[in-house]
C-alpha cells in the first residue's frame, strides 16, 4: 500500500471505507511516524498530579518531568478539587462503596442515581422525571439519538456539532446545515418539510473547537415555525453561561422550552458522566429503549459529586465571576499580541495557526516553555484551520496567564505566525 505522509497520514482517523484491519494498522503506524517527525508530542501525556491549572507531567519521550501550566482540562470552575465536593464524594463512597454492580434496569439503580436525577430536574426547572443520567456525555448524546430517531425521521444538524451527535445518527436521515447559519438551517427545514415523520434540529450550545455559541433564540423560532423538535448539547455552557449558570438556554430565557438539553458531567460538573433533560415520557422511553443505557452498568457512587457541584453553582457564584474575569483577560492578551482566536465567546480559546506541521511545532515549543495545550488537527478541524486549543479555568492565576501570554509572544517571532483575522 502506497500512502504518502502528511495529508494521508491523517486519514487514518477517517475510517476509510473498505480498507482492512491490516491496512488500518499500517496507516496508523505511518500516522504515528509522521507525528514523531513533527515533534507532535502533546498527545496522551501522563499527568502525575491532580487535574488543575498546573499539573505535573511524568515525562519521558522528549518531555521533561515537571510542572506545567495546563490548559487541557475542562474543569472550568475548579470543582474537581473543591473540598466540599471531595468531602461529599468520600462520604457517599463510605456509604455505597465504589461500584454499581449492574445496569440500571436490572439492579444497578441506587438512591444516589435518583437523587442526582431529581437534582438535575430542579436545576433545569423541570418536573420530576425529566432527567436521565448516563455514564458519559458521549453516550448521553449518541444513545439517546440512536433510540429516538429512525428511518422515517430526519436530524438536521449544525455541521460543527460534537462527534457524539454524529455517532447517534446512524439509523436515521441526516442533513447538515452550515455552522450557525440561519439561512442554511431554514433551507434544510423547508426541504424536509413534509417528507419525514419527525424533524429534529440538533445544535451545540457552545461549539467545542471554536468556542463560539449558537444563536439559540433564532434557531428556536425556526424550529417552531417548521414544526421541528430542538435538541441542544450544552456540555460547555452549563456552569459557565446564564445569570445563574444554567447555560446558554438561560441566556435566551428558553430553559424550560428546549425539547431536549443534553450535557456532560466532565466539565463544570467535575465528574464523569452525562445527562439528558426532556419530557418525562421521553425519559421513560430512553430508560427502556436505549440499548447503551439499559445494557451497560450504571454510574458509580462517585457521580454524587455532581449534586454538590450543582449546589455550588448556586452557592458560590464567585467561581463563575472569576472564570469570566480570566476569560476576558486572556482573550485581551492574545488579541493584543495579534493572535487570531476566531469567534470564541466562551472559555474555549483556539489560537489559529493553520497548517498541521506548524501547529504541532507550536504545541511542542509551548511544552518546552512549561505550557501544556492541545494542538487540534484534521479531522477535528480542516487541514488549513489547525489550532492550539485551550480551556481557561477559574483557577488559573494572573501569573499563569501572563507566563502563557509571554510564551505565545516569543513563539510569534520564532514561527512568524500569520496574524490575519477571519
Ligand atoms: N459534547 C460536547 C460538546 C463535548 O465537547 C464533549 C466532550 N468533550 C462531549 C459531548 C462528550 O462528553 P464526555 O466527555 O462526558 O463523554
Amino acid at each position: 500500500m502506497n500512502i504518502s505522509l502528511k495529508e494521508h497520514s491523517f486519514k487514518t482517523f477517517e475510517n476509510p471505507q473498505g480498507s482492512s484491519f491490516h491496512e488500518r494498522m499500517l496507516m496508523h503506524q505511518q500516522f504515528l511516524n509522521y507525528l514523531g517527525k513533527t515533534e507532535a508530542m502533546n498527545y496522551r501525556l501522563e499527568i502525575a498530579s491532580a487535574c488543575h491549572s498546573e499539573v505535573v507531567l511524568r515525562g519521558g519521550n522528549h518531555i521533561e518531568q515537571g510542572n506545567y501550566i495546563s490548559f487541557v482540562c475542562n474543569d472550568y470552575l475548579g470543582f474537581t478539587q473543591h473540598p466540599k465536593v471531595k468531602a461529599h464524594v468520600i462520604q457517599q463512597i463510605d456509604k455505597y462503596g465504589v461500584g454499581s454492580g449492574a445496569s440500571p434496569l436490572i439492579g444497578g439503580y441506587y438512591s444516589f442515581h435518583r437523587e442526582l436525577e431529581e437534582k438535575l430536574c430542579r436545576f433545569f426547572n423541570r418536573s420530576t422525571g425529566s432527567a436521565l443520567a448516563f455514564t458519559t456525555g458521549f453516550t448521553a448524546n449518541s444513545a439517546s439519538l440512536l433510540a429516538l430517531l429512525k428511518k422515517e425521521d430526519i436530524a438536521i444538524v449544525d455541521m460543527a456539532v460534537h462527534s457524539s451527535v454524529y455517532e447517534g445518527l446512524m439509523g436515521t436521515n441526516t442533513k447538515r446545515f452550515m455552522h450557525n447559519n440561519l439561512e442554511s438551517l431554514e433551507l434544510a427545514l423547508k426541504l424536509s418539510k413534509d417528507k419525514y415523520r419527525t424533524k429534529m434540529v440538533i445544535i451545540d450550545g457552545v461549539y467545542s473547537q471554536d468556542g463560539d455559541i449558537a444563536p439559540l433564540s433564532e434557531i428556536y423560532a425556526l424550529c417552531k415555525m417548521y414544526g421541528a423538535l430542538l435538541m441542544m448539547d450544552d456540555a460547555h455552557g452549563i456552569g459557565v453561561f446564564g445569570r445563574t449558570g444554567r447555560g446558554i438556554a438561560e441566556n435566551h430565557e428558553l430553559l424550560e422550552k428546549i425539547d431536549i438539553i443534553s450535557g456532560t458531567f466532565s466539565k463544570s460538573l467535575a465528574n464523569v458522566g452525562g445527562f439528558v433533560i426532556a419530557q418525562p415520557e421521553v425519559i421513560q422511553y430512553l430508560q427502556f429503549q436505549s440499548r447503551q443505557y439499559a445494557f451497560s452498568a450504571a454510574a458509580t457512587p462517585a457521580i454524587t459529586g455532581v449534586v454538590k457541584c450543582l449546589e455550588l453553582i448556586d452557592e458560590e457564584p464567585q467561581w463563575r465571576d472569576q472564570l469570566w474575569a480570566n476569560i476576558r483577560y486572556f482573550k485581551n492578551g492574545l488579541t493584543s499580541l495579534g493572535f487570531n482566536i476566531g469567534n470564541t465567546e466562551s472559555a474555549i480559546i483556539p489560537v489559529k495557526i493553520g497548517a498541521p506541521e506548524q501547529t504541532c511545532k507550536v504545541g511542542s515549543e509551548l511544552l518546552k516553555m512549561g505550557v501544556y495545550t492541545n494542538p487540534i488537527m484534521y479531522p477535528a478541524v480542516s487541514m488549513k484551520d489547525c489550532r492550539i486549543r485551550m480551556s481557561v479555568l477559574a483557577t488559573h492565576t494572573k501569573e499563569q496567564l501572563d507566563k502563557t501570554l509571554n510564551s505565545f509572544d516569543m513563539l510569534k517571532q520564532k514561527f512568524n505566525i500569520s496574524l490575519t483575522h477571519d
